[in-house]
């Protein structure tokens, strides 16, 4: 049986990962997770070399949204206590978006809640991208607006947006016991009509949802169906409030097992560590960069990431560059000060334990 950085061999050949590949993945031994991230990094290396792509999200309408898929926190039957607004004016949008591009952002997402957009609500994002790249003419720009009505997708192309997200969540076979307002089709519909207008198609899934490994394999051969440029891969972020407030499947392991598959199922695709980062890879968000090629930077739609700055310093500790940025590694805005202690023992102060 051939193990897998035999099978990495042989996709850097021009093979593809099949669905036993896939699992094998997933069902890796915890101690051979370390030898897994180091095969697999060498297809993360081979197509996108040391850079991470950063993006930067900007939730333009927030909370109250008509649907009810089971894991957001923006759902209208989720008590979870996020904010809630209305649409953005335009220069609070661009204010909101320009502080990501200062921060290091290369591409700016655009995010409404709801099921999806009218003309007017399309038409209002439209002059937000037009104000945007007239001050910023080099950002990607994403939008991510819910479900597309036929000739949508053609006028945000005409505006300037580059890609379109509509995730796929999940496996077609688990995704009617997380949302049941709409279908998996659906979803489907949303992304083949933002690839046939041109835009470049961003799907993804979120890992935690009750799945089985064999449905985790489903929903990444789905997206390699698709053809979907870049690939959100989130973590359930189990809000307060929402069905699956008590749900927690995951393990910082785990979660690099779920990269590493996706990076050898879609071996020259942007996988995109997305929601969920921080709270299920905890200290094993470095190791996870050697999988991946792409973050958010800062803060996600209704909950806050770490720092920015310590994404940043994520990407230049581990020998990474922001794609598009012309900063390389370095300079570094740590301070270098050892902290003296002045807690615990010969001091009257709580020790740090
Ligand atoms: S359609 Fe979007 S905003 Fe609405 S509940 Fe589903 S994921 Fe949340």
């Amino acid at each position: 049986m051939p193990t897998i950085s035999n099978r990495v061999d042989d996709i850097l050949a021009g093979d593809t990962a099949t669905q036993q590949d896939a699992l094998a993945v997933l069902r890796a031994p915890d101690e051979d997770v370390l030898d897994l991230v180091a095969a697999v990094a060498r297809l993360r290396r081979k197509f996108f070399s040391n850079t991470v792509k950063v993006n930067y999200l900007v939730n333009l309408k927030s909370g109250l949204c008509p649907e009810d898929c089971h894991y957001c926190s923006q759902s209208l039957g989720s008590q979870a206590d996020i904010l809630k607004y209305k649409w953005l004016q335009t220069d609070e949008a661009i204010e909101q978006a320009a502080a990501g591009l200062r921060g290091g952002a290369t591409r700016v997402c655009l995010v409404s809640s709801g099921r999806g957009p009218t003309n007017r609500d399309v038409e209002r994002v439209a002059s937000m991208v037009g104000a945007l790249k007239d001050e910023h003419p080099d950002v990607e720009v994403c939008a991510c607006l819910g479900l597309l009505k036929d000739g949508q997708a053609e006028r945000l192309r005409d505006a300037g947006v580059d890609a379109y997200n509509h995730n796929i969540n999940t496996a077609e076979s688990h995704h009617d016991s997380i949302v049941t307002t709409h279908t998996y089709a659906d979803r489907v519909d949303t992304v083949t009509k933002a690839k046939a207008a041109g835009l470049s198609p961003c799907s993804g899934l979120i890992a935690g949802l009750g799945e089985s490994d064999t449905q985790l394999v489903e929903a990444l051969f789905a997206l390699k169906d698709l053809d979907s440029d870049s690939i959100p891969v989130n973590f359930l972020m189990p809000f307060d409030g929402t069905p699956f407030e008590h749900t927690w499947e995951l393990t910082p392991l785990r979660c690099l097992k779920i990269l590493a598959m996706a990076r050898i199922v879609c071996p020259d695709k942007e996988i995109r560590i997305a929601g969920g980062r921080e709270m299920h890879l905890r200290s094993l968000q470095a190791q996870a960069l050697h999988l991946a090629n792409s973050i958010f930077l800062g803060d996600y739609l209704t909950s806050e990431g770490q720092a920015a700055e310590a994404d940043l310093a994520l990407i230049r500790d581990n020998g990474f560059v922001v794609l598009g940025s012309p900063e390389q590694v370095g300079p570094h805005a740590e301070s270098h000060d050892p902290a003296i202690r002045r807690r615990g023992a010969g001091t009257a102060a709580v020790p740090n334990a």
